[in-house]
């Protein structure tokens, strides 16, 4: 099964909206394989934001990603990533469906609740990045035999 990699951002934190975004994907069928609280610093968030590093608003992002813990996890399923990041929704919370996590919970286009990785390739690379091995977890999933079909699997 695929894994993708998710963190629940300062806004999700601040916002005591931690049990309600972890509720979604749990009642979606997505296994959690990790979670753990981290204080993000800028040295990471320049890896793991690369492509914005330039962009006028990386420095207030820093400033939103650095304000509170996070807390990050690794989710299991088929096709993990696209459907995660078909749940979160659009980056700008305004723009996003409602019925996506940024749609349901957000206003903004930067505090906008949660990271979720953007393809198979970065979510081994984020996972990578965020978690040791031993703190990725493979035990036996009790109701996968309900959530999936047998030739799923
Ligand atoms: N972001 C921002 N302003 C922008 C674009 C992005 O503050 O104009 C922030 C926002 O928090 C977003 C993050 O930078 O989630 C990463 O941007 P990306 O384009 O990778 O969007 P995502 O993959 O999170 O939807
Ligand atoms: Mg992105």
């Amino acid at each position: 099964m695929e894994q993708t990699f998710i963190i629940l951002k300062p806004s999700a934190i601040k916002r005591s909206l931690v049990g309600d975004v972890i509720t979604r994907f749990q009642r979606k069928g997505l296994f959690i394989s990790g979670i753990k609280m981290m204080q993000l610093d800028e040295a990471i968030l320049r890896v793991h934001y690369a492509h914005l590093v330039d962009r006028p608003f990386f420095p207030s992002l820093v400033k939103s990603m650095t304000s509170t813990p996070v807390i990050v996890m690794v989710l299991k399923g088929n096709d993990a990533v696209a459907v995660v990041r078909s749940m979160v929704g659009a980056t700008n919370c305004r723009a996003a469906a409602p019925g996506t996590i940024r749609g349901d919970f957000g206003m903004s286009g930067q505090e906008n609740i949660v990271h979720a990785s953007d393809s198979p390739e970065n979510a081994i690379i984020e996972i990578n990045r965020f978690f040791s091995p031993e703190e990725v977890f493979d035990y036996p999933m009790l109701t996968q035999a309900a959530i999936y079909a047998p030739d799923e699997v």
